[in-house]
């Protein structure tokens, strides 16, 4: 479903984990948050988790993972369930550094790897262009908007994209009309 109706941030870290079988800690916040705030229950998320880690041993995982995602969880610690994160606070976060994957590819991607991303996505060059100048322009969030609307042609018009999960649901009721 991520792969279908996430945006581009939640496609590229699914992508990074089925590639790697791994993400560094913000990736792991980033996207475990978003699930979380899909409907994933805790019980699916340390499944889902442990079968995209398979390189890892079972005493790996429940000593270097299981517990923080517990925590998000609001199972561990100070046991506060935590909000998947808003636009504002990827595209205002630390960029991520070699071997990250967390972020905004709106943000955070070189020109030639966003533009690379959406000619693979089948964005027309006119669209392409539309977008790359605004992100010229610092607009990223409107970028990703622009990214939404081309990709759903037939949906009505939308407000700004401020948050991932927005963006998620957008899409899939997109699919449900
Ligand atoms: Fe994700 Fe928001 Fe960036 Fe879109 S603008 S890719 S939803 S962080």
């Amino acid at each position: 479903m991520v792969e279908q109706h996430g945006p581009l941030c939640m496609r590229s870290l699914q992508g990074a984990l089925k590639r790697d079988k791994h993400l560094k800690h913000q990736g792991r916040m980033q996207y475990g948050l978003f699930l979380k705030a899909i409907g994933l229950p805790v019980e699916e998320a340390l499944l889902f988790w442990r079968l995209a880690f398979s390189n890892k041993t079972d005493e790996q995982f429940q000593k270097e993972y299981a517990y923080n995602i517990r925590h998000n969880y609001g199972l561990e610690g100070k046991r506060v369930s935590y909000d998947s994160f808003s636009c504002g606070k990827i595209i205002k976060g630390g960029a991520p550094s070699s071997g990250e994957t967390h972020g905004c590819p709106f943000r955070h991607y070189s020109a030639g790897n966003l533009e690379a991303t959406l000619y693979k996505d089948n964005i027309s060059t006119n669209h392409v262009n539309e977008i790359m100048n605004l992100i010229q322009g610092s607009h990223y969030q409107l970028a990703c908007t622009k990214y939404f609307e081309v990709t759903h042609p037939d949906h009505d018009k939308i407000d700004v994209i401020e948050h991932p999960n927005v963006y998620y649901e957008l899409s899939l009721n997109d699919s449900d009309d």
